[in-house]
């Protein structure tokens, strides 16, 4: 089946290769976009590679074994993303959150989190170094991870019920495995750890309830639980509106079986809508992305694995800073580039889907959750 699938290659190669501009500002650490939005969050795919076949993200009947991954040569290597992400810092970037693929795949991923651990923000501060990772081999890296300065885990788990869970990565994984990642990386200090849970209409949905109360029966405040929308990123997943639970309608569900508190937002451009238990059980966040877009705040930047810079999780096209790297442009040249275009950035794509405005031009198409990172 995947012979007749279009690779993904045509979006990977078509990447135009920034302009570097005559003049070259230095970064303040302040760079805003069209919006007014300030680049705060880099998202870094450390590989399109993944031991899942999460229907929503790499169905398996395109993602087969004819499909073609990127070829190790092509993947920024650690000393090119830590030099990108130092740049992207000197712009304003306080976060950073390694994704893939399964980032926990790529060989000695503990090396490259050595590396970002270390970079400081422009007034010395440590940066926040994260990962989402779908805790196949959690358990069994955890402590590397730690150790190499990983402050928190963010762990995707879709479904409580074995079957369930099988079902949705495709793969027959069983969900023990990623229950005993979550318990080691609490055991070794990776907290709090966020547990993120895909809603798909009657696929897991009668799932939501129990997942909240085991995740706060078993972990109370020390593991936060979120429920997001199913949302049509890329191409592949066949995405149907009808198959959205509304968040509204998620948190309907768990008000009618505990009561719940409303939380201020933790900080600017944070995803979820967050909500406490009342009894100091801990809390549970709802990312609304189809039905209550939150681009105005959105300062979120995602370098792809092979260097492409994507403004927006729905672009159809990224900005090619890998030839930049190895055509041997300067620290300087690179960061001005970054500035100018993070500078001209108008991206706000939920927020034209909820105006009917969104759909990709002709001749283009939406890139992949796998390749760009969640
Ligand atoms: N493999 C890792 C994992 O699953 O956590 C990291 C990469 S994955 C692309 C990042 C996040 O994107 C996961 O939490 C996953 O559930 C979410 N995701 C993937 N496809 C999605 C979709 N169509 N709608 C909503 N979330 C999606
Ligand atoms: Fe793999 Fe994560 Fe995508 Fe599932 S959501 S297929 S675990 S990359
Ligand atoms: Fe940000 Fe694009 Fe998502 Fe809007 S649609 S919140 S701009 S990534």
């Amino acid at each position: 089946m995947g012979e007749n699938i279009i690779p993904l290659v045509d979006e990977r190669v078509a990447a135009p290769v920034p302009r570097i501009p005559a003049t070259l500002a230095p970064p303040s650490g302040r760079v805003v976009d069209t919006l007014g939005r300030p680049l705060r969050d880099l998202r870094i795919s450390v590989t399109d590679r993944c031991n899942f076949r999460c229907r929503y993200c790499m169905p398996k009947e395109v993602f087969d074994r004819h499909y073609r991954f990127l070829p190790h040569a092509e993947l920024l290597s650690f000393e090119e993303i830590t030099r990108l992400a130092r740049l992207f810092v000197a712009h304003g970037v306080r976060k950073l959150r390694l994704t893939g693929g399964e980032p926990l795949l790529r060989k000695d991923v503990e090396l490259l989190i050595g590396q970002l651990a270390a970079l400081r923000t422009l007034d010395g501060q440590p940066l926040d170094v994260t990962l989402t990772t779908n805790g196949s081999v959690l358990a069994r890296k955890a402590r590397a991870l730690r150790e190499a300065g990983l402050q928190r885990v963010t762990v995707s788990l879709d479904a409580l019920d074995d079957a369930i869970f099988r079902a949705m990565n495709d793969v027959d994984f069983p969900v023990g495995e990623v229950l005993r990642g979550i318990d080691t990386a609490l055991h070794e200090g990776l907290a709090p750890v966020k547990v993120n849970m895909v809603v798909k209409r009657g696929t897991n949905d009668h799932e939501i309830v129990p997942m909240a109360r085991f995740v706060r029966d078993r972990y109370g405040p020390r593991v936060a639980l979120r429920f997001i929308e199913y949302m049509d990123v890329g191409a592949t997943n066949g995405w149907r509106m009808d198959e959205v639970l509304p968040s509204a309608q998620v948190l309907q569900r768990l008000q009618a079986a505990f009561a719940l508190e409303p939380l201020a937002a933790a900080a600017p451009g944070e995803t979820a809508e967050r909500w406490r238990y009342a009894d100091g059980g801990g809390e549970i966040g709802l990312i609304s992305s189809v039905t209550q877009a939150f681009c105005r705040d959105c300062n979120r930047a995602r370098l792809s694995t092979e260097g492409k810079l994507f403004l927006c999780l729905f672009a159809t096209r990224g900005h090619d800073l890998r030839a930049l790297l190895r055509g041997g442009a300067s620290d300087a040249e690179l960061a001005a580039v970054i500035g100018d275009i993070w500078s001209a950035r108008g991206d706000r794509y939920s927020e034209l889907r909820g105006l009917q405005q969104a759909a990709p031009g002709p001749g283009q198409r939406r890139i992949e959750m796998h390749y760009i990172g969640g």
